[in-house]
C-alpha cells in the first residue's frame, strides 16, 4: 500500500516559544483586546487564556482549502510566523468560521510584531551620542506659544518633497507640525551645542541617519513605520518621552538629508 504525502503534524511548543508568543501580544489577545494571562480576583494561580493559534491553517478543512485556493503555505507550517496566540473564543470563530479576509487581517497583525521584534533588536544594537539626553529635555521645556515662534525659515515644500513617498497624510502632518514649530528653536541649540563639541553633533546626526536607513531597509515601503521606529529607538535608547523624540526626529528629517527627497 502506498501512502499519501503525510499531513503536517501539531507541535508542541516549547516555554520559551511560548514567551516570544505571549510577550509580541502585549498580553492581549490581538483581535477582542481580552487579557490572556490573569489572576482571578482573589486566586493564587495565573490563569491562562489563550492558544496558538495557525494564520495559515494547518490541516484546512474542505471549505478552507476552497478558500485558500490560489495562496501558497508557508514553508514551516508550524514555524513561529506562522502561528499567533488567541483567546480561546477569537481562535475558535477564526477556525470555525473561516474567512480569507480575517486570515489577512490576522497575517498583518502578526507581520506588525514580527517587525516589532526585529525593531527592539536592532535598536539594542545601534548606540546614541550622550549629547541627545540634553537635546530632548530642551525639547521637553518649549512652549507650545506657536505665536511666539520666529517666521518660518524654511521652505516648507522641501519637507513635503521629502514626505510625499509611501507616508500616510496624518503622518506627514505631524512632521511638519513639529518642524515648522519647533525647528528654529532645536537649530539654535544644536548650534550652540557644536561650538563646544561639533564632532560629537556631527557623530549624532550619522548615527541617527544610519538607524533610519536601517529601518528603511527593513520598511522599504512605510515611511510611517521608519519614523516611528526611529522615534522609539531614541526615546528607547534615552528613556525620554517619545513625544520629544518624535519632535527631534522631525527635526532631522528637516535638517539633515535623512529623508530623501526622492522621485
Ligand atoms: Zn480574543
Amino acid at each position: 500500500m502506498t501512502t499519501t504525502a503525510t499531513k503536517p503534524k501539531r507541535i508542541d511548543y516549547t516555554d520559551n516559544q511560548h514567551s516570544i508568543l505571549y510577550a509580541e501580544t502585549g498580553g492581549c489577545c490581538p483581535l477582542c483586546r481580552a487579557p490572556i494571562l490573569f489572576r482571578k480576583p482573589g486566586a493564587k494561580k495565573i490563569t491562562k487564556s489563550y492558544e496558538i493559534a495557525h494564520i495559515f491553517p494547518l490541516h484546512p478543512t474542505p471549505a478552507q482549502k476552497a478558500a485558500l485556493a490560489g495562496r501558497t503555505p508557508p514553508t514551516d507550517i508550524n514555524g513561529l510566523e506562522n502561528v499567533i496566540a488567541l483567546c480561546p473564543t477569537c481562535h475558535t470563530r477564526f477556525d470555525k468560521n473561516f474567512q480569507i479576509t480575517e486570515m489577512d487581517r490576522i497575517r498583518k497583525v502578526k507581520d506588525g510584531f514580527l517587525a516589532n521584534a526585529k525593531a527592539k533588536e536592532t535598536a539594542a544594537q545601534y548606540v546614541i551620542q550622550q549629547e541627545v539626553f540634553g537635546i530632548l529635555d530642551t525639547i521637553a521645556t518649549m512652549g507650545s506659544a506657536i505665536a511666539t515662534i520666529p517666521p518660518v525659515q524654511f521652505d516648507i515644500s522641501t519637507i513635503e518633497k521629502k514626505l510625499r513617498n509611501d507616508m500616510s497624510p496624518l503622518q506627514q502632518s505631524e512632521i511638519k507640525l513639529y518642524a515648522t514649530s519647533y525647528y528654529i528653536r532645536i537649530r539654535d541649540h544644536i548650534r550652540l551645542l557644536e561650538q563646544n563639541d561639533q564632532l560629537s553633533i556631527r557623530i549624532l546626526q550619522s548615527q541617527i541617519k544610519t538607524y533610519y536607513l536601517e529601518m528603511q531597509r527593513q520598511h522599504p515601503n512605510n515611511k510611517d513605520a521608519v519614523f516611528s521606529y526611529v522615534a522609539e529607538w531614541i526615546s528607547g535608547r534615552t528613556g525620554k518621552a517619545l513625544i520629544a523624540a518624535r519632535v527631534l526626529t522631525s527635526f532631522f528629517v528637516q535638517n539633515c538629508e535623512v529623508f530623501d527627497v526622492g522621485a
